[in-house]
């Protein structure tokens, strides 16, 4: 990975090249010894040493134990020193704030979550979850915040880190959340769609650095995340994946954003609630009327909980939403061809219910060449997964695209890391 995104700083010297590519490979395991890097890179002996002393000097890597021996002398593997700088990620839901901080090699360190409105509005929310993360560092280990993933519950322009007209957070419409992150934190920041993040945090997860993948998830709203050969599509705004608010046929239901008969307004888990509720109100009886009778309205966990358990109102309103989901998802497998579709949110958490009425609408109506060895699966954990997610972004935009712009400082700076590509290759 490291050799492309070098490669566009073409001008630079091959000293430059190399030196980061070795940096690369240990942090990734990809060659821990002199020798293997020389035998990865085809660099000579001389010119490794050299390499490794430069990045031992910088701060970059240290002398670990010794290796397995191949007959002679056993070389000295390196590490990355890793516990340098420390990764902060928030994600936002709708409902809860979430934090966590990370180490270099992305190692979730510490973690600790609350629930929150979101529509309560920037201020007030950033600061909450800002007091969240100085609390995780202020107990963790003592060393800089290199970068902050920060993921919200809506569309995002990724080169500003503004929300765009997100429809379930009034009030966040351009905020410059980057801005905010960047003063207090002093560090890199990169704001992105929370389904994004889940998307990533399923590909480090998956330990698979190139996988073609779709992350949808229905949870209150709908949104889907797109790996295209392992790298996320924003598309040219930042509103690629947005598929909540595609048409589906026959609706007219309003929805959040302002239109009619988007699929949010008609699967999303907002949408089943009201639904539930007006079922409820005209006489439904069942699990799920009994706990609204008791003064517990539906939510969307709870229905997918209901159906679970057999409940017939919660049943029908989750294979409603699985077939409406599944319909749209398959438009999506027949223009992008994604190899694994990974289902998460509060309403997918229905398990098998959801998933097979989605195979079964996707199969229907996909190509058999889109679908031949597609697999759909349900998310592992979905609490979890943004904060791995946002640690990959803050790793891949540190080591595999801004690195060159940076490591002679010896940690990122916010100029550097935002500054424009083209300044260092002219
Ligand atoms: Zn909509």
């Amino acid at each position: 990975m490291a050799t492309e995104s070098t490669l566009r700083f073409g001008a630079q010297t091959d000293e430059m090249t190399s030196l980061l590519r070795i940096v690369n490979m240990v942090r990734t395991g990809e060659a821990m010894t002199r020798p293997e890097i020389g035998r990865v890179t085809g660099l000579g002996r001389g010119v490794v040493t050299q390499r490794v002393d430069h990045a031992i000097e910088l701060g970059y890597l240290e002398d670990g134990e010794f290796g397995p021996s191949s007959g002679g002398r056993a070389p000295r593997t390196l590490r990355f020193r890793g516990e340098r700088g420390i990764i902060a990620v928030c994600a936002l839901g709708a409902l809860h704030i979430h934090v966590g901080i990370a180490a270099l090699d992305g190692d979730i360190l510490d973690q600790t979550h609350r629930e929150w409105d979101i529509a309560r509005g920037p201020a007030e929310t950033l600061d909450a979850a800002m007091g969240m993360i100085d609390e995780l560092l202020s107990r963790g280990p003592k060393a800089p915040v290199w970068g902050v993933a920060v993921g919200i519950p809506g569309p995002v322009d990724f080169e500003t880190g503004r929300p765009v007209a997100p429809p379930i957070m009034p009030g966040w419409n351009g905020f410059d959340l980057r801005r905010r992150f960047e003063q207090h934190y002093e560090a890199p920041v990169w704001v992105d769609n929370d389904v994004n993040l889940l998307a990533l945090g399923e590909r480090a997860r998956r330990r698979d650095e190139n996988p073609d993948l779709i992350y949808c998830k229905v949870g209150s709203g709908i949104g889907a995340g797109l790996l295209s050969h392992g790298r996320i599509h924003r598309g040219a705004n930042g509103a690629a994946g947005d598929i909540g608010h595609v048409r589906v046929r026959e609706s007219d239901a309003p929805c959040r954003c302002g239109k009619v008969g988007c699929l949010e307004a008609v699967a999303g888990g907002w949408a089943l609630v009201r639904d539930a509720e007006a079922a409820i109100a005209g006489g439904a009886t069942g699990s799920l009327a009994q706990a609204s009778h008791d003064g517990q309205g539906p939510r969307p966990e709870t229905i997918a909980r209901a159906a679970e358990n057999g409940d017939a109102l919660a049943i029908g309103l989750i294979q409603r939403s699985a077939r409406d989901v599944g319909e749209a998802i398959a438009a999506l497998v027949n223009m992008f061809n994604p190899g694994v579709i990974v289902i998460g949110g509060a309403v997918a958490a229905a398990g098998e219910l959801f998933l097979a009425e989605v195979r079964q609408r996707v199969y229907e109506l996909s190509l058999p060449l889109a679908t031949r060895d597609l697999s759909i699966v349900q998310s592992v954990d979905d609490v979890r997964e943004p904060l791995r997610g946002g640690a990959d972004l803050v790793r891949e935009q540190l080591f595999d695209l801004t690195f060159p712009r940076w490591f002679a400082e010896g940690r990122p700076s916010i100029a550097a890391t935002h500054a424009v590509a083209p300044a260092l290759s002219a």
